[in-house]
């Protein structure tokens, strides 16, 4: 099996070294990642200047692009044939509910799967890289599970709680949660005395119940929600007809 790996926290963070150590030892592995953190990079293309692609000492490639960029230029043209599964991460933090719109890291396995190969993202449900190596072994876990049965090509969004491997808690499937509102911008003054801001934090969690994202984490289980592009509102549709009747 060959495994396309990427983050979007850039290809000298812990958890993509975590994740290429953990899946290296069951499959030929290629790493293409950004050069810095791109996180929140969402699903960006870098269309105003050229890219370049430079290898690391560990092997490692790394883009001066978006998450998007280094997985869609692997697999456009700097790769030998095409991987039989990409995977992103291990993020530095949760992608839950509707952290999934501007995750790069979701958006690294995205443009995998638009391009018809199956993707997983992986995020460790909260930063600073606590049980990264629990984390790994989950994703080898997960890699290493038969596909045969899911349609593909999929693309799953797996969060992992920070937990040691032995009180991990069961797979299970979810379906998103939803946050409140981001937490207000926050204003500042640059050293020239003009006015800044400050993206907030992400919103409280809305819909936590049960069958969400985040709920299983809570709850100490690994979450594996499985995702889509198509963002049509079906429901709304014959409302729409309606209303331009
Ligand atoms: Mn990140």
């Amino acid at each position: 099996m060959r495994i396309l790996i990427s983050n979007d926290d850039g290809y000298l963070a812990p958890g993509i070294q975590a994740l290429a150590d953990a899946l290296a030892a069951i499959a030929d592995i290629v790493v293409v990642a950004p050069d810095s953190n791109r996180s929140g990079a969402s699903n960006s293309l870098s269309l105003d200047r050229p890219l370049s692609v430079s290898k690391a000492a560990n092997g490692f490639y790394f883009v001066n692009g978006t998450p998007t960029d280094c997985v869609h230029i692997a697999l456009t043209g700097m790769l030998d044939g095409r991987p039989d599964l990409v995977v992103s991460g291990i993020n530095n933090g949760q992608n839950m509910g509707d952290d999934t719109l501007y995750s790069g890291t979701v958006a690294a396995a995205t443009e995998a799967y638009l391009f018809g190969i199956p993707a997983i993202a992986f995020s460790q449900v909260h930063s600073g890289w606590s049980e990264v190596e629990s984390a790994a072994r989950v994703a080898r876990d997960i890699v290493q599970r038969r596909f045969e049965t899911l349609e593909s090509p999929f693309l799953l969004n797996v969060n992992i709680p920070n937990l040691p491997y032995e009180q991990m808690g069961p797979l299970t499937a979810t379906r998103l949660g939803r946050r409140h509102q981001s937490e207000p911008v926050i204003r500042g003054q640059d050293p020239r005395g003009r006015e800044i801001f400050w993206i907030g934090a992400p919103g409280a969690c809305r819909d936590a119940g049960e069958g969400t994202d985040f709920h299983a984490t809570s709850q100490g289980r690994v979450s594996i929600t499985p995702l889509q592009v198509d963002l049509t509102h079906r429901e709304q549709l014959a409302s729409l007809r309606g209303w331009l009747a």
